[in-house]
C-alpha cells in the first residue's frame, strides 16, 4: 500500500468516469472548464468526481447547482444534473431526496449564493437533518457578479461595495457558517478545510469524500466548508492567491471539525416522500376549482417608447452603453429602466442588457421584443435578431449581415464600428460609436442630456473626450447611411 493510499486519498492523474469526456459549453471550449486558472473550484470538481468514482454512486448522484462561478456542474459531471435558483439548491436537494430516497444529492454552493442569498435554506435543511450533502466553496466574496462583499468577506478586505474595505460597524463580522451550523442538533457532520496547500488539499479531498460517504451511509445532513483561492476576483497570481488562503483567510475562518456525530448517528432512511402530484388538489380541496380570470394588461401610449437590447461580449462595454442611455434617459426625465444580464463565465462569456426609456410608467424591465437591437458581434446578431419588432431597427457591428439574418420588416445599419473606434483612437470606444448611431436614429434624449450621463459615469477626460468624438462619429455614419439609402 502506498503512503497516499495509507493517508486515506491517493492522488489521481486521470480523468474521474463522474465527468464527462467532452464539456456541452462553447464548441471551441470544450476541452477545457470555464474556470480561471487557479480557481479552486476546479479542484473541488476533481475531489467530488474521485469520490463518486470511488462510492461507486454516479448512476444515482443527483447534483445541485445554484447561481455563481460553480453553477455549470451540470456541463462538467456525468451525473443528474438540476439548476436551482439563487441560494435554493437546499431546498432543492430536500425535494429531490425526499422524493428519490435512494439517490445521492449534493448541493454544491459559493459563499455569496449559501451564506447570504441562500441563509435560510441551508439553516433550515441542516435543522431538519436533512440527508444530503452540502460542498461550500469560500472564497470571500461574490465571484460571478464581479467582486461584491459577501458575509464572509474579511474585515479589511476589499470587494466593489466596500471600496475602503469590510469594516465590522458597517457591514458586520465575517459569517461563520460551519461554526453556526454545528450549534444545531440534527447534522451529523460539518468541517472546514482549506486548498491553500497540498497538505490542505489532501485533507480537503478526504472531507469532501466522507460528506458523501455519510449519505451513503444513510447517516444524515453533511457539510464540508472549503476555503478556496479566487485569482480574479482578488487580483492576485494562483500562487499568491493560494497563500492568501492559508497566510491570511484561515486566521479568519480555521480549519477543523466543526460536528461529527456519524459514530452516534443511526444509518436512517430519508423522510418520506411527498404525496403524489395528482393528489395534491385532492388534500387541499381544490378539485374542479376555477381557475382565475385575468384582464388583459391596459394599452400603454407614449411619446417616447424605446426598448433596446444591447448584446455582446464581455469587455465590449455594453453595460456601459446601456447605463449612459439610461443615465441620459433619467437626465431628459424619462421613465427608465437598466436592467443587465451576463452569463456566469468570467472568461469568454456574454454580456447583454436591456434598457427601457418611456414617457409612460415602464411595467417591466425586461425587453424581450426591443424595436431596437444593438448588436455588437455576429453570435448576438443571430442570437436576438429574430426578435426585433417589425418596424424596429437592428445596429449591427460588422462589415455586412449574414444574409440569414436578414429581415424585410426591420430597418438595418450595418457598419464595422470597431474600426470605426479605431481610427478614432481607441476601438474600445466601440460601444459608444454605436449609441451615436442610436440616438440618431431614436432621437429620444437631448445630446445635453448625453453629455452629462457620459461625465458622471466615465470621469476620466481623457475617455470622456474619446467617447464623445465617437459618438459623434456614429451619429455621421448613421446620417451617411440613412442618405445613401435615399439616393439609392
Ligand atoms: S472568478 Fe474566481 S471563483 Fe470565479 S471562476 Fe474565476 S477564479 Fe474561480
Amino acid at each position: 500500500m502506498s503512503n497516499q493510499a495509507e493517508a486515506g486519498y491517493v492522488v489521481s492523474h486521470g480523468r474521474s468516469k463522474a465527468f464527462y469526456e467532452r464539456f456541452e459549453r462553447k464548441s471551441e471550449l470544450q476541452h477545457q472548464t470555464h474556470f480561471c486558472p487557479g480557481c479552486g473550484h476546479g479542484t473541488v470538481h476533481k475531489m467530488l468526481a474521485q469520490a463518486i468514482d470511488e462510492l461507486g454512486i454516479q448512476d444515482r448522484t443527483i447534483m445541485i447547482g445554484p447561481v455563481g462561478c460553480g453553477v455549470f456542474t451540470y456541463y462538467y459531471f456525468d451525473v443528474g444534473n438540476v439548476q436551482a435558483a439563487h441560494g435554493r439548491a437546499p431546498a432543492v436537494a430536500t425535494a429531490m431526496k425526499r422524493s428519490r430516497p435512494e439517490s445521492i444529492v449534493i448541493s454544491y454552493q459559493g459563499d455569496g449564493d449559501l451564506s447570504a442569498i441562500g441563509s435560510a435554506e441551508i439553516l433550515h435543511a441542516a435543522n431538519r437533518g436533512e440527508h444530503i450533502s452540502v460542498i461550500f466553496v469560500n472564497n470571500a466574496i461574490y465571484s460571478m457578479t464581479g467582486g461584491q462583499f459577501a458575509p464572509t468577506t474579511l474585515l479589511g478586505q476589499k470587494s466593489t461595495t466596500t471600496p475602503l474595505g469590510r469594516s465590522a460597524k458597517a457591514e458586520g463580522y465575517p459569517l461563520h457558517i460551519s461554526e453556526l451550523l454545528a450549534t444545531l442538533q440534527a447534522p451529523v457532520y460539518i468541517e472546514r478545510v482549506g486548498l491553500g496547500d497540498n497538505k490542505q488539499v489532501a485533507q480537503a479531498a478526504r472531507a469532501v469524500r466522507r460528506a458523501v460517504e455519510n449519505q451513503v451511509r444513510g447517516l444524515g445532513f453533511s457539510l464540508v466548508e472549503i476555503l478556496s483561492p479566487c485569482p480574479t476576483i482578488w487580483k492576485m497570481t494562483p500562487v499568491e492567491s493560494q497563500h492568501w488562503v492559508r497566510d491570511v483567510m484561515e486566521k479568519t475562518f480555521p480549519l477543523g471539525v466543526f460536528c461529527d456525530r456519524t459514530r452516534e448517528a443511526q444509518a436512517q432512511t430519508a423522510p418520506a416522500a411527498a404525496p403524489p402530484l395528482e393528489r395534491i388538489p385532492e388534500i387541499l380541496g381544490v378539485v374542479g376549482a376555477a381557475e382565475p380570470e385575468f384582464s388583459a394588461t391596459q394599452a400603454r401610449t407614449a411619446e417616447v417608447d424605446l426598448e433596446v437590447r444591447i448584446a455582446g461580449f464581455g469587455g465590449q462595454g455594453v453595460l456601459l452603453l446601456g447605463e449612459v442611455l439610461a443615465e441620459a434617459g433619467l437626465d431628459a426625465g424619462l421613465e427608465v429602466s437598466w436592467l443587465p444580464s451576463y452569463g456566469p463565465e468570467m472568461r469568454s462569456g456574454t454580456s447583454n442588457c436591456h434598457v427601457r426609456l418611456s414617457s409612460a410608467p415602464i411595467d417591466s424591465p425586461l425587453v424581450s421584443a426591443p424595436n431596437m437591437l444593438i448588436a455588437m458581434n455576429e453570435p448576438s446578431l443571430r442570437k436576438f435578431d429574430a426578435s426585433v419588432r417589425p418596424g424596429g431597427w437592428i445596429i449591427y457591428n460588422g462589415d455586412e449581415f449574414p444574409p440569414e439574418c436578414m429581415r424585410k420588416d426591420v430597418h438595418v445599419l450595418a457598419h464595422p464600428f470597431t474600426h470605426l473606434a479605431d481610427e478614432l483612437g481607441d476601438a474600445r470606444a466601440c460601444n459608444m460609436t454605436m449609441l451615436g448611431a442610436l440616438l440618431e436614429i431614436a432621437g429620444a434624449v437631448p445630446q445635453a442630456s448625453i453629455d452629462a450621463a457620459l461625465h458622471r459615469l466615465v470621469r476620466n477626460p481623457r475617455w470622456v473626450e474619446l467617447d464623445e468624438r465617437a459618438l459623434e462619429r456614429g451619429r455621421a455614419v448613421c446620417r451617411e447611411s440613412m442618405v445613401e439609402e435615399v439616393t439609392r
